[in-house]
């Protein structure tokens, strides 16, 4: 039987009507939640204000925890949702900016921080990258996983949707593991080792372009189903990508996880296929090179060849992707940032060859990949490099990636450079936190991380994060 993906018509963020529409899907595809429940939203980055676009709407995730509920009945022991935010920010910090303390509430629902939960390692099969990863224990001891994600384009994968979403299951000595020209291939071990058993995506306002400072773009879809290729599948081509461009899907794919071809996809619902391609004529992509996109502004890049031969050219999944992210992220906190900004050539890869500097511009050698030999003020500078390819990587022994040791480091680098005009920030991938503390340093703009909407509430909520992992680990 094919596997049926369902497109809903939904307007607005109305929990009731959201929550009508998918028990309809979960009766319609013959699906129950039972026993333990975990939702998984994407909460990768959630601010009222300056990313308001990034996350899965808590009006969204409280319609699914009612349908959950409404369909699964006494069934359901107990009621989760988890989930661990990008760049180190602590999962709290993210969960109260998007609203979703009172919908835990009102729902009876647990929170569930994989930032401080244990992590077990787990097989992941035949054709993975890795023999074994790491999964929370709330997603290993689930009954029934309940994939909430938001439908966005992505700068690194095209398209995040729920194969993607899964990458916020990793604790933070993993997450930036093979997050480099092997983000797709760990995307796929990701799935291969964690199943999910409904799927509702928040295409409600779809994100375009960034994935952690999107555009909105008015979708009014929700899209339901029970196999993630084939979700995903069907995600792509509502907004006219060709299912095999997404990487990661075409892995999983190969690894049996589902169909990629729309012909072995059963696609019902209200909203036809052909209607919602008419209303994404306009969708907006940015999988763009770094060196074509940032051109005019102070910032401009110079890229080089990369060390593994299947992206030579580029390094998709890796610092570039995260340097147009942290870039967006400065102009969220400023808009006018880059009339502020002094001048930066960003520098990625092995580069031969003069950079041919203005005189007042300062450099940013990013990444452990990065290698160049030249001569900077009359002084020469040699940049080795020092990457290491993933089976070099030892997964069950990894630097922790705290967020203040993270944070004391990027800037302990910044003062070290005083003096120098640059900076080399060696780091296979460079976290898109990494880039704003470097970006902003050489550029002499303001540090969106000490900007006071953001200082005492992430570092209250890091506070309680490091007390939460304490009582996790005391109590086993
Ligand atoms: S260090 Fe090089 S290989 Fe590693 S993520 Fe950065 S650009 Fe990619």
């Amino acid at each position: 039987m094919k596997p049926k993906v369902i497109i809903r018509r939904c307007d607005r963020y109305d929990p009731g009507l959201i929550a009508g529409i998918i028990a309809e899907g979960m009766a319609e595809l013959g699906v129950k939640p039972r026993g333990k429940v975990l939702a998984k939203p994407n909460v990768v980055l959630a601010h009222r204000e300056v990313f308001p676009y990034a996350y899965t709407r808590p009006e969204f995730l409280e319609g699914a925890l009612m349908a959950a509920k409404k369909v699964g009945g006494p069934e359901i022991s107990e009621l989760g949702v988890g989930e661990r935010s990008g760049i180190t920010v602590p999962t709290r910090f993210c969960f109260d900016q998007a609203g979703y303390p009172a919908v835990l509430r009102r729902q009876g629902a647990k929170a569930h921080y994989f930032d401080e939960t244990p992590h077990r390692r787990v097989a992941v099969g035949a054709g993975g990258l890795r023999r074994e990863i790491y999964l929370p224990r709330p997603v290993l001891e689930a009954d029934f996983i309940f994939n909430l994600p938001k439908f966005k384009a992505h700068p690194w994968t095209r398209m995040t949707l729920s194969l993607k979403n899964f990458i916020g299951i990793q604790d933070d000595p993993h997450r930036l593991l093979d997050h480099n020209s092997f983000l797709e291939h760990k995307i796929a071990d990701i799935n291969q080792a964690a199943g999910q058993d409904f799927i509702a995506i928040d295409g409600i306002v779809a994100g375009q372009k960034m994935m952690l400072t999107p555009d909105p773009f008015d979708l009014g879809a929700i899209v339901m189903g029970t196999n993630p290729c084939a979700v995903d599948a069907v995600g792509c081509a509502m907004v006219r990508v060709q299912p095999s461009q997404l990487i990661h899907l075409k892995l999983a794919a190969a690894r049996g996880l589902g169909p990629l071809d729309l012909n072995e996809i059963e696609i019902c619902g209200d909203f036809p296929l052909d209607e919602v391609q008419r209303r994404t004529e306009n969708f907006q992509f940015c999988l763009e090179r770094v060196d074509d996109y940032f051109q005019d502004g102070p910032l401009t890049c110079t890229v080089g060849a990369f060390p593994e031969a299947h992206s030579r050219d580029y390094c998709w999944g890796g610092c570039p992707g995260a340097l147009q992210e942290a870039m967006h992220i400065l102009r969220g906190f400023d808009p006018l940032v880059e009339s502020k900004m002094g001048k930066v050539r960003y520098v990625v890869g092995r580069v031969e060859g003069p950079l041919n500097l203005a005189p007042d511009e300062k450099v940013l050698f990013a990444g452990s990949c990065t290698s160049w030999q030249g001569e900077i003020d009359g002084e020469s500078v040699i940049i080795k490099p020092s990457y290491l390819p993933p089976q070099a990587h030892n997964p069950h022994r990894r630097p922790g990636n705290d967020l203040i040791f993270k944070t004391v480091q990027a800037l302990g680098r910044c003062l070290a450079g005083r003096g120098r005009r640059w900076l080399h920030a060696p780091a296979c991938t460079m976290s898109v936190a990494d880039h704003v503390h470097y970006l902003a340093s050489l550029g002499g703009v303001a540090n969106p991380n000490f900007d006071l909407r953001l200082l005492l509430p992430i570092n209250l909520a890091y506070l309680r994060m490091r007390a939460g992992r304490l009582g996790h680990r005391l109590a086993g």
